[in-house]
């Protein structure tokens, strides 16, 4: 449920109001925005009466939410989230990013990965050091050894590093090493002990969408994520799986303007997990631009045939500069001025 609030209210009328809810034992989720406040009411709501709302002077209109997903709903927060990841990058609300780099930390190699990825126009480094591998005798990443190797390229090149944690005993491993976002991959996207427990910090996470999430499913992830308190998340379209065999996944690039739709929350395309092949990846991150996602996540490799993992959807650096221009120009024509007829 929300309560709009009159905009003649004084802070300390919304003060009283917010503790006259909360002392019924609701949760309370105060949106400030430029129009208009609106707090959200959180918890077992058909107890409380909304006419009784609606009467009180500070409350304009009262609306119930039906959607099980309350914190991450647009209702309660009409303004997009911007989150900051740090290293002065904002995502979301108009600020638009890209997110590049291998997909495995390898070792001394990364530097020059980054550093290319960097020169093309990347504001953010990527890299797994926790691989989630289908098969557990495949490569299982570099572990704590490819953490440091993140860090030590994201403090050279000023970029935040994004890596992804797939156990919840590694926040403190994380957080004390300083990664600037945990990626919670699409294997574990339904992991709601993890999610709980990145929940708990305050360090910005990127949700993917499990392979066979629905929307909303994936948008629950999130809400298990911002009601332990951290309200930092972003979601990734990363492609579900479908009967089509011709790609790894199917792009559901749908999901990026519904997310919009339902959330205030940033949203990534993966158009290098969607596809899984490099000559599908730029023509998928151009259409994931045009509907509108707030930034990408691209894996480039200096050697694709080389890679530990995921070489065969691996840019180029020389690729993903090529790419990186024609955003530019994508990016143009989405966020143009262009009168209406
Ligand atoms: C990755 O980003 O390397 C990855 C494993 O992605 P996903 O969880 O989307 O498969
Ligand atoms: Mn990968």
């Amino acid at each position: 449920m929300i309560a709009v609030v009159r905009e003649t209210a004084s802070a300390e009328q919304l003060d009283q109001f917010v503790r006259w809810i909360e002392d019924r034992g609701f949760r309370t989720n105060v949106s400030q925005g430029a129009n208009e406040t609106i707090v959200g009411i959180i918890g077992d709501t058909t107890q409380i009466d909304p006419f009784l709302l609606e009467s009180m002077d500070i409350v304009d209109r009262v609306q119930r939410v039906s959607e099980p997903f309350k914190l991450a709903n647009r209702k309660f927060h009409p303004e997009d989230t911007v989150v900051d990841c740090g290293h002065g990058v904002l995502v979301g609300g108009g600020h638009f990013q890209v997110i590049a780099g291998p997909c495995s930390v390898e070792g001394d190699n990364l530097i020059g990965i980054a550093r290319a990825c960097k020169e093309a126009g990347a504001t953010m480094l990527r890299g797994g050091a926790y691989k989630p591998r289908t098969s557990p005798y495949a490569y299982q990443g570099m572990g704590e050894r490819g953490l440091d190797l993140l860090m030590e390229a994201g403090a050279e090149l000023d970029m935040p590093v994004v890596t992804e944690i797939m156990d919840p005993r590694d926040v403190g491993a994380f957080l004390d090493r300083g990664v600037d976002v945990l990626q919670v991959g699409a294997r574990n996207a339904q992991n709601f002990t993890l999610l709980k427990e990145v929940g708990k910090t305050q360090v910005p996470v990127l949700l993917k969408r499990g392979m066979s999430e629905t929307i909303d499913e994936l948008v629950m992830g999130a809400e298990y994520i911002m009601s332990e308190g951290n309200l930092n998340v972003m979601l990734c379209e990363r492609g579900i799986r479908t009967f089509e065999t011709r790609t790894r996944n199917t792009f559901d690039v749908n999901a990026i303007p519904v997310l919009h739709h339902l959330t205030h929350l940033p949203v990534i395309g993966d158009p290098s997990h969607a596809t899984g092949y490099t000559r599908y990846v730029r023509p998928a991150a151009y259409a994931a631009c045009a509907a509108g996602a707030d930034g990408l996540e691209i894996e480039v490799h200096d050697c694709p045939s080389k890679a530990w993992s995921d070489g065969a959807q691996a840019l180029t650096p020389s690729q993903f500069a090529d790419a990186m221009r024609r955003l530019a120009l994508i990016r143009e024509a989405v966020t143009a001025d262009v009168e209406e007829a």
